[in-house]
């Protein structure tokens, strides 16, 4: 689907994968005037094909549009174009409990300019893609690399929005943690250096003897969908939840202690991901003796029995597309 100020939205169509063209001077290759999303669409158990919550990816989508000076797109009209993509060949949802269709929307200026402004024209793509169970090798937890060298995203950046930007500033920490023998960054807070924000591409919940506390939305944190939803789920237990500030040095202490029971990330991805060690400032801290906790495991597989269907949808989350 293409946008100018002329026309607004226009020419939105179906067409095979392959390479686009792009003006050398468009303005998202210069200054990342991109955005996007991530969904997936399951093969439930009952041969119905789901998606999880896809209204959210398609207000986040605004938002993000908003904040980087991007056109609003219909939010109905591009979920209905979605179903259609997916709708093509059923045939592409992988079967296996865990695979699911990946989906990616994804909206950039065109522009050509060399100077500094928003563009005035647009392209929105989706492209879908197979992706197969992310734990192939059961529910593993991964260790984790606390960066207080480098920030994700600051006070008034563009950390609550999907830009792609904002992933081209974590390649450095990533790529150093990777290089230490971890497999994920965990972000602090850009100004103090001491709260944490979120982890690689997942927001993080620590579990606190009996409260389960995730970071507050600072406003430099991404509001993941599946964040919230393990908040809802979590509250629908009567388990008491807290969305606050939370310090690195309580987390360590925690570990140390074992006030601090479990600790995981949540996305799109994994769904729920367990930290099994956190390492910080050279020295390493164990959570759960390294070990897969209950609640991420109860989480785990609630969160994903409603997604493939084998479970009732309390919360009306599921859109199915027959
Ligand atoms: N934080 C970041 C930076 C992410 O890229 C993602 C993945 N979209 C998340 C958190 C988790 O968001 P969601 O649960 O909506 O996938």
């Amino acid at each position: 689907m293409e946008y100018d100020c002329n026309r607004g939205w226009h020419s939105a169509r179906i067409e095979p994968y392959g390479a686009i063209t792009l003006d050398p001077a468009a303005i998202v290759l210069h200054y990342a005037q991109t955005i996007f999303e991530g969904l997936k669409a399951y093969f439930g158990v009952d041969g119905k094909i789901r998606l999880f919550r896809p209204w959210e990816n398609m207000r986040r989508l605004n938002r993000s549009a908003e904040r980087l000076c991007m056109p609003k797109i219909d939010e109905d009209f591009v979920l209905e174009a979605i179903k259609k993509l997916i709708l093509i060949d059923r045939a592409w949802i992988p079967r296996e409990k865990g695979a699911a269709l990946y989906i990616r929307p994804f909206m950039f200026g065109t522009e050509p300019s060399l100077g500094v402004k928003p563009s005035h024209s647009y392209l929105l793509i989706v492209i879908l893609s197979p992706v197969s169970a992310y734990y192939q090798e059961g529910f593993n937890p991964v260790k984790i690399y606390v960066t207080d060298e480098f920030v994700r995203a600051a006070p008034g950046g563009t950390g609550e929005v999907k830009a792609g930007g904002n992933y081209a500033a974590s390649l450095k920490a990533a790529e150093v943690a990777k290089s230490k023998g971890y497999t994920q960054v965990l972000w602090l807070d850009a100004v103090e250096r001491r709260y944490v924000e979120e982890v690689g591409t997942m927001n993080i919940f620590f579990y606190f003897e009996d409260e389960l506390v995730t970071p507050a939305l600072s406003g430099s944190i991404l509001p993941g969908i599946t964040r919230d939803s393990v908040i809802k789920l979590a509250r629908h237990w009567g388990l008491p939840v807290s969305e606050r500030r939370v310090s690195i040095e309580e987390v360590i202490e925690g570990a140390a202690s074992g006030r601090l029971k479990e600790c995981f990330g949540t996305g799109t991805a994994a769904v729920i991901s367990p930290v099994g060690v956190l390492c910080y400032q050279g020295q390493e801290y164990l959570i759960n003796r390294g070990e897969t906790g209950p609640l991420a495991r109860r989480l785990f597989d609630e969160l994903t029995a409603i997604q493939y269907g084998e479970k009732e949808d309390p919360f009306g989350w599921t859109v199915v597309l027959g």
